[in-house]
This record gives C-alpha cells, structure tokens and sequence, in this order.
C-alpha cells in the first residue's frame, strides 16, 4: 500500500442525519448520483417482479393477467419500463417499486420504498443520507366533476 495522504481535506463537514430534513426549499435534482437510477432496467424488473428478462426484453405485466408479454423493458435506464398492455410506465426501480408494493413515492413511504430497493438491489449499500425526493410525477387525482 502507498502513502496515506490525511492532509489534504477540503469538503466541508457532512450534515447530521436528520438535519437535512429541515429545509427543503429548493430541490434541484441535476447533479444527483442516485445509483437506483443507474441500475440495467432488466436486473431491477427481474428482481422485483421475479421474471426472467430475455433477450425480447419482454415479460408478462405483473400489474393485470398478461398472458402475452406487454411489458417491455428498455436496455437504457434512463427509459425503463412501459406496459403496452396497460400502458403503465416507470423510469425507474422506484416507480416499479411504488406501484407494486403500493408504497408512495413521497414522505415516509418514500423512505421505506428505497431503503427497501437498496436492500434487494443494492445489498451492502445505503441509501443516501441526504436522499430528497426527486421528480414526483405520481401525484395525479381522480378530477371529480361537479355533481
Ligand atoms: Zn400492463
């Protein structure tokens, strides 16, 4: 082994955990390292949903009775997954996550969901200290007409 260079220490102090959580004014999400969203689309669609992803890239929809595949998982895992039978969609393991085990993507449920996905996903990992929420899109309301 080298040298130990300790001298040299430029970054700042990291927060306390759970000091972080005081403000959350401004949620910039560009710089994230988030290595869930890094993940092959097929590895965590396999995980999750127990099916193997073949070379179709295709399996059958874990969300209704699929008896030909309509689930398409993207080999880019900036594109993820998209169902062309129910035309549900996801970018990540997150959204496939959320919806399968019915967790929120926001507040406390959101906690739970990634630290679950680290566990089967990324064993050995944490979830970051400092994970925000990023990019909900999930947040939609039946419109209810007046009666
Ligand atoms: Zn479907």
């Amino acid at each position: 082994m080298g040298a130990v260079i300790a001298g040299i220490a430029a970054d700042p102090a990291p927060p306390a955990p759970g000091a972080a959580a005081a403000t959350s004014t401004s949620t910039r999400t560009s710089g994230t390292q988030d290595p869930l969203r890094a993940l092959d689309p097929a590895y965590y669609v396999s995980v999750l949903t127990g099916q193997v992803v073949g070379r179709s890239r295709k399996i059958s929809c874990p969300f209704h009775d699929d008896r030909t595949p309509s689930f398409h998982v993207y080999e880019d895992p900036g594109d993820g997954w998209f169902c062309f039978g129910c035309r549900r969609h996801g970018h990540t393991a997150d959204d496939l996550a959320a919806a399968l085990w019915h967790l929120d993507t926001r507040g406390p449920a959101f906690l739970e969901l990634r630290a679950r996905l680290y566990e089967l996903l990324l064993p050995g990992q944490q979830p970051p200290a400092a994970a925000r929420r990023s990019r909900v899109d999930t947040h939609r309301r039946p419109s209810r007409r007046a009666d």
